[in-house]
C-alpha cells in the first residue's frame, strides 16, 4: 500500500465520486488528497456558556439540551424554534428550511454540541441552522477541534460533496495510510530548523489540535515545498553549467586595462565593481553565461556593459548590444563611442533607419571582423547580420524581447555567445529567487554618488494652476519638463482624447514662440516620433507631452520635472520607471503625481509609496504585495504560481532558508547520493517524475 494508490482505495470514495473529485479538483491519488490543504479553519477549541454570550460574538460552540420545540407562524410559511438550555441560561435555535426532518430527528433532553453563527435580537440570542452533534457521537471522533474548510466548487456542492464529507474522506485517508507516509527531509534539516515531522505535519494541517500546532505544521510544509522547488531549480542550473559550454575570455589585457586606467570617466561604485567581478568569473569559467543584470534606472549599467564588451574584444571576440528602441540604441551608441573615442575600437550603429549603403558597409565590417562593437535594435536580428566571431550579446531592457529572439542571436556562431540581459525593472529578491532560480542574477543596488533624490509630491487636479506656475519657474531656470498621460489599451480612444485636451491646455498656458512643446504618442509614425523626441533631447523644446512611449530609457539630463497625469491609473512599476526619466543631471529634480479626488485604497497606497520612497526594490515589494506575483514579469511561466501552501511574498523568510538549505545540500552532495540524503533523494525523484510539478518549473 502506498500513497500513489487511487483515491478509490479510501473508505467511502466510490468510482463516481473519484471521477468527480478528479474532474473538479484534479485529485487522483491518495497523495493528491493528502496534499489538498484546507484554505481556512473554524476554531472549535472554545466552548461558550450561554450567560457569557455577547451581542458581538460571531460564531459560537455551546453544549446544552433542547428542552422544547415548536413551529411558529410567520408572514410567509413558518419557522421551527427550539429552546436550548445549558446550566447558565437559555437561548433559541431556529430553522427555516427542512423543518420536518429536524423536528423528527432532534432528541429532546439529550446533550448536544451546537455550533453556528450567533444572532442577537431584542435581547435574545439565537443560532439559525446550527450544526448539531450529540455529545456521545462528538466524543467518539478523532476529529480535532479546529475544523478544516476545504476549497470546493459548485459542482461538488451540488453533487452532495459537502465539506463534512471531504473531512471524512481525509480522515479515512489518514487512518488508512498514516503509516506509509514517509519523511522527505533529512534529520539534520529537521533538527536544525526544529521542523515538525512529516506525518505530524500532514495530520495537523488537516486536523490541527491547536492554533500552535497548525502554525508548526504549515511552516514545515511550506519549507518542504519551497525546498524542493529550489532543489530542482538549482540542480537545473548546475546541469546547464556543465552541459552548455561557452567561450572562455581568459585574458584581461590591453583594451580593458587601457580603458580602465586611462578613460574611465568616473570611479565605479562598489556595486558596479562587484557585478563586474561576477561577470568576469562567469566568462572565464568555460561555461556559457546567462546572466540577468538588475539595476535601477540610473544605477550605471551601461559602463558595466562596456567593460564586459572590452573583455570580449581582449580575447578576440566581437560584442553587441541590442536595445528596444531606436532612440535608446542611438543613445548607447553615442555614449559608448564617446567613451572609447581615443582607443582603437570600432563601434557602429544598426537600426531600421540605416541606409542600404551604410548597412552593407556594416555587414562587411562585421563579417571580416574589423567591427568590434555593434549596437542596434531588432534590426540586429536580420539574417544578413553575420558576425565573424560574436562573443557576447548584451540585451537592454529585457521585457521588450522574447526568449525566441535571444535564441536567434545565439545561432550566429558555433558556440552560443555569452548573454547578459540588463533590466531596470526591479524584481524583489524573493521572487527573483523563485522565478529565476536557474538564472544567474547580478544586482547593482547602489546609485552613483552625488545623485539627488527626486522630490515627489502628490497633487489633485484642482491644483493644476500652481503646477503650471512651478513649471514656468523651472523652465525659467533652463530646465525641461515631461508631462505624461496614461495609455491603457482598452480605452485608447479616450486616452488619446485626454492627451490632446491636455496638449491644448498646455499650449494655451505655454504659448509659442516663448515656449516650444514636443508631443509624442503611439499613433504617430516612427519617424515623426523620433523627430519630436530629438527636438526635446536637443533642448529645442522645453516641454514634452507624451504617453508612456517615453517609459524606457531615454536620457535627457536637463529634464528635471516629471508630471504624471491621472497617476492613479498607472501601476507602481510604471510610475517608478517614469520618474526615473528625471534626476539624471546635477540639478534637483521633481516628480508631480496628479490625480482626481476619487482614489481607490490601492491607488492611495501606490501614490503614497511613490511619495515615500525612491528605492526601486521597496517599490517592487509593495507592488508584489498589491498585485500578487502573477502580474509581475516572468512569473507566468514559473512554478511559483502553483504553490500549494507557501506564498512567495508572505513566506519570504522561509523561502530564503529553504534556498540556502538547498544550496548547502547540493554543495555537499550534488547527486544526493549520500545516505543521510536518501529521504530527500527519494522525494525529489518522485516529484521530478510528477509531470505536473516538473513542467511548471522547467
Ligand atoms: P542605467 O543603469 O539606467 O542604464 P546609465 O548607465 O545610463 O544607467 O548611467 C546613468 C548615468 O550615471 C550616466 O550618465 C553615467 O555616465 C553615470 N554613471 C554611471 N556610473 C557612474 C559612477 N560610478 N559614477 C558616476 N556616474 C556614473
Ligand atoms: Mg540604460
Amino acid at each position: 500500500m502506498n500513497l500513489s494508490y487511487p483515491i478509490t482505495y479510501i473508505k467511502g470514495i466510490s468510482v463516481q465520486r473519484a471521477a468527480l473529485l478528479y474532474a473538479e479538483l484534479g485529485i487522483k491519488t491518495c497523495n493528491d488528497l493528502l496534499n489538498f490543504f484546507p484554505n481556512r479553519y473554524i476554531d472549535k477549541t472554545t466552548f461558550y456558556a450561554i450567560k457569557d454570550l455577547q451581542p458581538n460574538t460571531s460564531e459560537v460552540q455551546i453544549v446544552g439540551k433542547v428542552v422544547h420545540i415548536k413551529s411558529v407562524a410567520q408572514k410567509r410559511g413558518s419557522r421551527l424554534v427550539a429552546t436550548f438550555k445549558d446550566a447558565t441560561g437559555s437561548m433559541e435555535l431556529v430553522w427555516f428550511k427542512g423543518q420536518k426532518w429536524i423536528k423528527d430527528s432532534l432528541k429532546i433532553n439529550e446533550p448536544y454540541v451546537v455550533y453556528g453563527k450567533l444572532n442577537h435580537y431584542n435581547g435574545n440570542f439565537s443560532i439559525p441552522h446550527p450544526e448539531m452533534e450529540l455529545v456521545k457521537d462528538y466524543k467518539k471522533k478523532l476529529q480535532s477541534k479546529m475544523q478544516p474548510i476545504y476549497p470546493s466548487t459548485e459542482k461538488l456542492t451540488n453533487a452532495g460533496v459537502s465539506n463534512k464529507l471531504m473531512r471524512n474522506y481525509v480522515q479515512n485517508l489518514l487512518q488508512q495510510f498514516f503509516e506509509v507516509i514517509e519523511e522527505s527531509l533529512s534529520l539534520e534539516i529537521i533538527d536544525s530548523f526544529k521542523l515538525m515531522p512529516k506525518r505530524d505535519a500532514l495530520l495537523n494541517v488537516h486536523f490541527p489540535k491547536s492554533q500552535e500546532n497548525l502554525a508548526k505544521a504549515q511552516a514545515r510544509l511550506k519549507f518542504e515545498e519551497l525546498f524542493f522547488i529550489q532543489l530542482q531549480l538549482l540542480r537545473k542550473k548546475l546541469i546547464n553549467k556543465t552541459k552548455i559550454k561557452g567561450f572562455v575570455f581568459e585574458h584581461v589585457s590591453d583594451y580593458f586595462n587601457d580603458f580602465y586606467n586611462n578613460y574611465l570617466p568616473f570611479n565605479l561604485t562598489n556595486a558596479q565593481k562587484r557585478v563586474l567581478k561576477e561577470i568576469r568569473k562567469d566568462v572565464a569559467s568555460g561555461a556559457h553565461m546567462n546572466r540577468l543584470l538588475q539595476g535601477d534606472v540610473g544605477s550605471g549599467k551601461t559602463i558595466v556593459a562596456l567593460l564586459t564588451m572590452l573583455l570580449a574584444i581582449d580575447n578576440g571576440f566581437q560584442a553587441t548590444i541590442m536595445a528596444p528602441t531606436e532612440i535608446l540604441a542611438t543613445q548607447h551608441y553615442h555614449a559608448i563611442s564617446e567613451m572609447v573615442k581615443d582607443m582603437n575600437i570600432n563601434v557602429d550603429l544598426l537600426t531600421g533607419s540605416v541606409k542600404t549603403k551604410k548597412r552593407r558597409e556594416i555587414h562587411q565590417n562585421l563579417e571580416d571582423g574589423t567591427l568590434h562593437i555593434l549596437i542596434g535594435t531588432h534590426a540586429l536580428l536580420e539574417d544578413k547580420v553575420q558576425f565573424d566571431n560574436l562573443g557576447i550579446a548584451i540585451i537592454d531592457e529585457q521585457h521588450r524581447f522574447g526568449v525566441a529572439q535571444r535564441a536567434k542571436l545565439w545561432t550566429k556562431n558555433s558556440l552560443p555567445p555569452h548573454i547578459l540581459v540588463m533590466t531596470a525593472t526591479p524584481i524583489p529578491r524573493t521572487l527573483a529567487m523563485s522565478v529565476y532560480g536557474d538564472l544567474d542574477i547580478s544586482v547593482i543596488d547602489e546609485l552613483p554618488p552625488g545623485r539627488k533624490e527626486v522630490k515627489t509630491v502628490h497633487r489633485f487636479d484642482s491644483n493644476r494652476l500652481s503646477v503650471f506656475k512651478f513649471m514656468k519657474d523651472e523652465i525659467e531656470k533652463g530646465r525641461q519638463v515631461y508631462i505624461v498621460y496614461p495609455l491603457i489599451q482598452e480605452s485608447e480612444a479616450m486616452d488619446y482624447k485626454d492627451l490632446m485636451d491636455g496638449y491644448e491646455s498646455v499650449s494655451r498656458e505655454f504659448p509659442s514662440p516663448k515656449y516650444q512643446i514636443s508631443i509624442v504618442h503611439g499613433q504617430m509614425k516612427p519617424a515623426d516620433k523620433e523627430y519630436e523626441m530629438q527636438r526635446f533631447v536637443n533642448g529645442e523644446t522645453q516641454i514634452m507631452v507624451a504617453t508612456t512611449v517615453i517609459e524606457v530609457g531615454v536620457n535627457v539630463p536637463n529634464a528635471s520635472v516629471m508630471i504624471i497625469e491621472s497617476s492613479e491609473r498607472f501601476g507602481l512599476s510604471q510610475l517608478h520607471q517614469l520618474r526615473g526619466r528625471v534626476g539624471r543631471g546635477a540639478d534637483q529634480s521633481y516628480c508631480i503625481l496628479l490625480s482626481s479626488y476619487k482614489l481607490s485604497e490601492e491607488g492611495k497606497t501606490r501614490l503614497k509609496t511613490m511619495v515615500d520612497t525612491t528605492d526601486g526594490f521597496k517599490i517592487a515589494e509593495v507592488d508584489l504585495k498589491l498585485r500578487g506575483p502573477g502580474n509581475l514579469m516572468g512569473t507566468q511561466q514559473s512554478g511559483v504560481l502553483n504553490l500549494k501552501i507557501a506564498d512567495v511574498v508572505k513566506d519570504s523568510k522561509i523561502l530564503v532558508a529553504a534556498r540556502n538549505t538547498a544550496i548547502a545540500v547540493l554543495q555537499e552532495d550534488g547527486n544526493l547520493s549520500k545516505p543521510e540524503n536518501a529521504k530527500i533523494k527519494k522525494a525529489y525523484l518522485a516529484l521530478s517524475k510528477d509531470s505536473k510539478i516538473w513542467s511548471n518549473i522547467s
